[in-house]
């Protein structure tokens, strides 16, 4: 069994194997070596596409695929803890936050299983037109190819499994390239796709330096989506560079919060402070704005700050923990540099020894500080006071981001004016917009993606309509 201190190879055509050179992982939280990962660079990529483009020549069946998928979700539920830790140790994630996702991996597995089972395309209604008359018609989906995956680092397992598990519902091979600072989860989802009798060629790991591996997926023309979740800037870059095959992006946000004059303002301080600090703000739909009416701003800012002083920062690995450390040094900088340099009141929060930040609430920054119009991703929440709730779905929309957002209010008609009106691929209504359940169609729109995933969204992706007509006798 790997475990997160051993060294690790990849994962070509079936063998696990060493490339005499190693990528370094490091505990976010002390610095420590937790692995070491044999390391790839575009000759393994390639080798990896090639063994991909190969399995397409014996398609697996539907029911095969689908008992490999619940044969992987049996197994994550065995080495639950051992996946949990390992990504706790990785990403610097709370222990309890980090099982949370291991968990939600094994739905991921279980409902690509039954997209898996019920893969099929269209019956066409051919007499609706005089053309038609005379016709049966149908369309097949059949697989898009092979597929290159690229991952980020904050949902280390559970955004693979949203790549994986679809990929292999839809009949396709990958290639996935995991974030390099966390692609110990990754390899352990692997080595279970594997023990749950995925044939060689199907999964195809490589790990290493991302613009040389990027390149060959958006070169190699048997590649044919590009399915990437990360930053904007990288997904968009990717988009461009690949013209002639579909690049699904899943990017930022600078995710909104509302609270209305009417809302239960207790529950939304109590919901904002668990979600925007959870695994250190560092999730693409943490809170990062509240924006609250002026009514209520006051009673607001006073249930939220003790909730946000009573999270306990310390070590991930221990079991009291609600905010690890952020990913990396550069981040802790960057975000350190970005409060500093807002022009609102800190209300509580700042810098720690042994790289960590306190929980940050700004109150009134403006709105062209950094916290404002750029996603952080880091531990920390601006609350600004507002005068209507026009002027909160205004300031909402203000950014270039559009994945999620929500709203607090107890009425029927501002919850539905808000969803109407919040450009953003989905509205949490008395929930926070860090609410994410593993079936539901998830992505943003404007810089913030151009797709959806969750299986059922991502096996329509992956697929390609082929329409058959038949001429009856
Ligand atoms: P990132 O720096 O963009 O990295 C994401 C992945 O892209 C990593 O595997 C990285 O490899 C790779 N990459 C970097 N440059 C590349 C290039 N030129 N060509 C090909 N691949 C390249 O993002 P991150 O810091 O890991 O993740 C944080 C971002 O992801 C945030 O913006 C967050 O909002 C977003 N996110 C979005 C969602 C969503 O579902 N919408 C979910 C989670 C996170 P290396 O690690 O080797 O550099």
């Amino acid at each position: 069994m790997a475990t997160t201190t051993d060294t690790h190879k990849l994962l070509l055509d079936g063998d696990w194997i060493e490339t005499g050179d190693w990528v370094e992982v490091r505990s976010p939280y002390s610095g420590d070596v937790v692995g070491r990962i044999a390391k790839a660079g575009a000759g393994e990529a390639a080798r990896a596409v090639d063994a991909a483009a190969r399995v397409l020549d014996s398609p697996l069946p539907a029911h095969e695929r689908a008992a490999i998928l619940d044969r992987v979700a049996d197994l994550l539920r065995e080495r639950h803890e051992d996946m949990a830790r390992t990504i706790c140790a990785e990403a610097g994630k709370p222990i309890r936050t980090a099982r949370v996702e291991a968990s939600r991996a094994v739905s991921t597995y279980t409902f690509a299983a039954v997209e898996a089972r019920k893969l099929a395309g269209d019956v066409i209604p051919m007499a609706a037109s005089d053309a038609g008359e005379g016709k049966i018609a149908f369309t097949l989906r059949r697989p898009i190819g092979v597929i290159g995956a690229i991952s980020p680092f904050n949902f280390p397992c559970n955004l693979v499994a949203h790549k994986l598990a679809p990929a292999l519902a839809a009949g396709c091979p990958v290639v996935l390239k995991p974030a390099s600072q966390t692609p110990l989860s990754a390899l352990l989802l692997a080595e279970l796709e594997q023990e749950a009798g995925l044939p060689a060629g199907w999964l195809n790991v490589v790990v290493g330096p991302a613009s040389e591996i990027g390149d060959v997926l958006v070169d190699d023309e048997r590649v044919k989506l590009i399915t990437f979740t990360g930053s904007s800037g990288v997904g968009w870059g990717l988009r461009e560079r690949a013209h002639k095959k579909r690049v699904n992006l899943e990017l930022g946000n600078a995710t909104p919060v509302i609270v209305a004059a009417d809302a239960e303002v207790p529950l939304a301080a109590a919901k904002v402070a668990q979600n925007a600090f959870s695994f250190a703000g560092q999730s693409c739909i943490s809170v990062q704005r509240v924006y609250v009416e002026r009514s209520v701003y006051d009673e607001f800012v006073e249930a939220l700050v003790p909730h946000v002083e009573a999270l306990k920062v310390g070590d991930p690995a221990d079991e009291e923990t609600d905010v690890g450390p952020v990913i990396d040094e550069d981040a802790r900088t960057r975000i350190l540099d970005w409060i500093r340099a807002s022009n609102g009141q800190v209300l509580t929060g700042g810098d720690l020894d042994g790289g960590l930040i306190r929980p940050t609430v700004i109150a009134n920054p403006s709105r062209e500080d950094e916290v404002s119009c750029e996603e952080v991703f880091g531990p920390v929440c601006t609350v600004t006071a507002v005068d209507s709730l026009d002027d909160a779905i205004e300031l909402a929309n203000g950014t270039r981001y559009g994945l999620q957002a929500g709203i607090f209010t107890a009425t029927l008609a501002n919850a539905l004016a808000a969803a109407q009106r919040l450009e953003f691929g989905g509205v949490t209504v008395n929930e926070a917009p860090t609410f994410r359940s593993d079936q539901m169609p998830y992505g943003g729109v404007k810089d913030s993606g151009n797709t959806r995933e969750g299986p059922h969204y991502a096996v329509r992706e992956m697929t390609e309509e082929r329409l058959v007509v038949v001429e009856l006798p």
